[in-house]
């Protein structure tokens, strides 16, 4: 893996003094591009993109830009307009849910720059997009699809990974929101380090049943799906990595905003936006700097930011 062993070479041409070789993403004082996709979404995309932005640049680690495709309905030609160069990113955030990218070779850029080393974080709903990408899909591992669009991974309560093959059982779906513990299944993990091993997390969906390729998952945390709150009696994955060729996938399926987007206590519980910002560092350097904040959430109280 490249970007597992990129810091390590920097750390060492640093050493001999042979810094300035034209490697990317070397300097210390540099910021990592971050370019957040938007432009159609059942959730509150128009408020979730800007509060995103300001989150990661308050770090001081990220450089957000966003790029918007056209709205739902728009004429095939309309998607001209869209052509996002992912070669000034180092990770994109997708806030997006809908028809895959068009035109197609918008896509093929895309899948070239996360196997060139590139990086992907998806947000919530994003992970419902792109139906027929698969591309997309791989890199994303499960997915909002029904039961015949791909296998189902959850864990029992040993924390035994379990896999139910296409076809059978339920699609994905949610219970009602409420807010939730959320369990970190790896403790030595960059983005998960330090994070407490149970938090409450704010009100939410609790995504279950998601469906996918579900290969070469990496789970690091997952919610236990109630059933008296509408959920499977599992425990239902929330944030997992993939690798993709040469380059990363994080998806995190936390963070619902509904239509007015009100009070959001999704997306800004501190959790939650803490596993973003982590999830973007790590999706580009390999490593993490981002500290687990004072404020973060015990398993007793939920903690969002103002
Ligand atoms: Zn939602």
């Amino acid at each position: 893996m490249t970007k597992r062993i990129l810091p390590l070479f920097i750390a060492i041409i640093a050493l001999l003094g042979a810094a300035g070789l034209g490697i990317s993403k070397s300097g210390a004082g540099d910021k990592i591009r971050v370019l957040i996709i938007d432009g159609r979404n059942n959730h509150n995309w128009k408020d979730t993109t800007p509060f995103l932005k300001q989150q990661l640049e308050g770090t001081g680690k990220f450089q957000v830009s966003v790029a918007t495709t056209p709205p739902n309905g728009a004429k095939a030609e309309d998607w001209n307009s869209f052509d996002p160069d992912f070669s000034k990113c180092d990770v994109v955030l997708s806030n997006y849910n809908g028809a895959k990218w068009e035109p197609e070779s918008v896509r093929n850029s895309f899948e070239k720059f996360l196997n060139e080393g590139g990086a992907l974080v998806n947000v919530h709903a994003a992970n419902n997009a792109h139906k027929g990408w698969i591309g997309f899909e791989e890199a994303t591992g499960l997915l909002w699809r029904g039961n015949k669009d791909g296998a189902r991974l959850y864990l029992d309560e040993v924390g035994k990974l379990l896999k139910i093959e296409v076809g059978k059982g339920r699609g994905a779906g949610h219970g009602p929101q409420h807010e939730y513990i959320v369990q970190m299944r790896d403790s030595v993990h960059p983005i998960t380090k330090g994070i407490p091993k149970e938090w409450l997390h704010g009100k939410d969906e609790l995504y279950h049943g998601q469906r996918g390729p579900a290969k070469d998952m990496e789970i690091l945390a997952t919610a236990f799906s109630d059933s008296k709150k509408g959920g499977t009696g599992v425990h239902e994955p929330m944030l997992w990595t993939i690798p993709v060729g040469e380059g990363v996938a994080v998806t995190n399926v936390l963070g619902h905003v509904g239509g007015n987007g009100k009070n959001m206590p999704a997306m800004k519980c501190v959790g939650f936006l803490t596993l973003v910002a982590r999830s973007c560092e790590w999706a580009v350097t390999g490593k993490v700097t981002i500290p687990v904040p004072g404020n973060f959430p015990d398993d007793k109280k939920v903690s969002l930011v103002d």
